[in-house]
Order: C-alpha cells, then structure tokens, then sequence
C-alpha cells in the first residue's frame, strides 16, 4: 500500500537517510524505532509529502506521490497526522479543530453540515471527549489535548495515520493508556499507522512490525518478537532491550567465547548475521543465578535492585560485568554474595568449556 524505495533525503551535504526500502501493508501498524537524529521524523515528512526525497521514490496505493521530480501535497494524499508537541490553535474549540479538519481534507471536504456534526459527534466519542467538545485547548490537560489531536487526524476517514512521537510528552501512566486507545482507534479504523517512537517498549507493545533505523539507515525490519529474539545486527540487539554481547567464534550451532566462560547455551535467538560476527547475544533474563559452586561463571554480586516483580542484578565476574534480571520468586542474592551463572535453556542444549 505505501511503498518506499531507495529513498534518501539531503539537508545540504548532510544525508539524514540513505537507501530506505520500506514496505507497509493496509491496515498494518509499523513502528519506526531508533534514537534520537536517526532520521524518523524525516521519514514521517516525506511520507506526509512536507518534502521531496532526494532520491528515490514512495508511492502510495500504486501511484508515485514523491520522488526528486514530484510531490503530491499533504492534503492530497488521504492522511493524518498526530505530533509530539499537539500543534493545536489556542482560538479554536475542540469540535472546531475536526471540524477544521473535515473541511481540509480531500475526501471530507464536501460533506453535508448535517453529517459533518455527526461526524464530529462520533470522533470525539472515540476519543472519549464527547463531554468537553466546546473546551479550549488551555482548558484540557496534555492526554486530552492529545486525544484532540487524535480526533482531528482520523476525523477523515484517512488510509494512513503517521504519528510523530505522540505519546512522549504524557506521563508514564497516561502514556501506558493512550497506547491502549492508540491501539483500539487504529482496530476501529482499519487505516495503517506508521508511529515514530524512540522509546522501544512502545514499539515492541504497540506494532505489528517495527523498522529500527540508526544513523539514517535502516537496520532491521521485523515483527516485534523477531526484533526482540533474534536481532540482526549488534545495534538492534543493544537498542531493543538490554542485552550483553559475548565475542567468541562459532563451529555450527556451538559457541566458542573468546574468553571463558562456562555456559550452557543455545542457539534459537542468533541469527545468521551475528552468527557471521561471532556474536553471541545475552538477555538479562536468560541467566540462572545460583549458590551451587559447580559448573558456571563464577562472580560477585556488586548491585541488587528491587523492582517489584523483578530483582535487577549486578554481576562482577572474571570475564566482565554482567545483568541479570530475576523473577522475586527466585532465589535472592545480597551484594558481596558469590554466585554461579548458567544460561537458562529451553530444549536440547550443549555445555562448553
Ligand atoms: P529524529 O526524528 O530521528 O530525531 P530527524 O529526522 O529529525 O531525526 O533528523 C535527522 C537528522 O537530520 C538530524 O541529525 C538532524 O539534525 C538533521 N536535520 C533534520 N532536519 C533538518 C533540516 N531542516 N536541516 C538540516 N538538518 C536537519
Ligand atoms: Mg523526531
């Protein structure tokens, strides 16, 4: 449905993205994740047809609507939009900014007053401010605001709603809701969503598919459990969740560490890529701590941080220093305690030396 080739953007001689292939199917929600200066915003812009690429094309239901030589303007292109920052007009009223919307947009433009008021009738009760319709922007906190926001940017029936950071400037707990309301609204519309976010919980939380860029490139595009389980490259291993590298070398399926370390491992959660790297990634939660002084990686406990349903660990051993996430249900361990480290393993696994 939207369709982005080889696309690269120049400010000048800086290049903000280079070579972007990207694919995003009807209905289909993807998350564009990276840090800060990656690019995302840049990407959402020329999608929204604020600007032309530099190279390359989009194309959106089948047609070009940007490349060097052409750009189809906002407006024309059935979209909506939803900002970080809200970008709502202090003069106009809740109602009026959709109905401002409605009026705007192509396939809106012509609607009957009669059916307009109705429309906005059902928008802001999707959003649920059907009671604060006539309110000013100064009058509603910031997830109102942002829900207006929200309300102007589907009240067009748009195929693609773009979403540019919109949940950072909310606190933690609204932030945790409104992914929940983000995430209805998008099953009640059927429109793609393409939502920018550095912030890798909400992308793994929220998308059916999530494109991690760094440095204006992308580096893997995955379903959420893919990225998480068997990431790409060294980057997307570090940036999606904590996650310790080991350096070694690998004969087939085993696992040779550079330097000793004495594990029981397992090889689902490589992939091919960092296999060619010799790259062993470790989660937080795949290691076993224990008292038992066989075999494992000996080490001491330097930190151990209570977060309620998990026991965050500091682990000083001779090879480095190490995270371990346990359940509260586990054993506990104090700092200056000696512990054993083994990786947790699900099926047929080899122990190395
Ligand atoms: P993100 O949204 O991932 O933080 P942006 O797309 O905003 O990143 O920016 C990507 C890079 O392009 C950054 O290094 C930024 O400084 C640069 N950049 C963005 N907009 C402009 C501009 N109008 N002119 C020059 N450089 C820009
Ligand atoms: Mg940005």
């Amino acid at each position: 449905m939207i369709n982005i080739q080889q696309v690269t953007k120049k400010y000048g001689d800086f290049t903000a993205l280079e070579g972007i292939d990207v694919a995003i199917d009807s209905g289909e929600f993807v998350a564009i994740l990276g840090p800060s200066g990656c690019g995302k915003t840049t990407l959402l812009k020329l999608l929204a047809g604020f600007m032309k690429p530099t190279a390359g094309q989009i194309e959106m239901d089948g047609s070009v609507v940007g490349s060097r030589h052409q750009l189809i303007p906002p407006e024309k292109r059935n979209i909506g939009m939803v900002f970080q920052s809200f970008a709502l007009w202090p003069h106009m009223t809740v109602a009026e900014h959709v109905e401002f919307s409605l009026r705007y947009h192509t396939n809106s433009k012509r609607l009957a007053k009669k059916n307009r008021i109705a429309r906005i009738n059902d928008v802001l009760t999707m959003v649920g401010l059907e009671q604060l319709a006539q309110r000013y922007p100064s009058e509603l906190s910031g997830g109102q605001k942002q829900r207006v926001s929200l309300a102007r940017a589907i009240a067009a029936l748009p195929n693609v709603l773009l979403m540019d950071e919109p949940l950072s400037a909310l606190d933690v707990e609204l932030r945790m809701e409104m992914r929940k309301e983000i995430q209805s609204i998008h099953r009640r519309t059927n429109a793609s969503v393409v939502f920018v976010t550095h912030d890798q919980g909400e992308a793994l939380a929220m998308a059916d598919k999530i494109i991690v860029m760094n440095k204006g490139k992308v580096e893997q595009i995955a379903s959420p459990e893919i990225i998480y389980t068997k990431p790409e490259t060294e980057f997307v291993a570090q940036f999606v969740g904590k996650c310790d590298l080991v350096k070694g070398s690998w004969k087939g399926n085993h696992f040779i560490p550079e330097e000793y370390l004495w594990v029981r491992w397992q090889d689902t959660g490589v992939s091919e890529s960092l296999k060619k790297k010799g790259v062993y990634p470790v989660r937080p939660e795949q290691w076993l701590l224990s008292r038992d002084k066989s075999e494992g990686l000996r080490g001491e406990v330097l930190f151990a941080q209570y977060q309620g349903k998990e026991i965050h660990y500091t682990v000083q051993a001779d090879n480095g220093i190490w995270t371990v996430h346990t359940s509260v249900y586990e054993s506990r361990f104090q700092p200056g305690d000696t512990v054993t480290l083994t990786l947790k393993t699900d099926n047929e696994h080899e122990q190395l030396q």
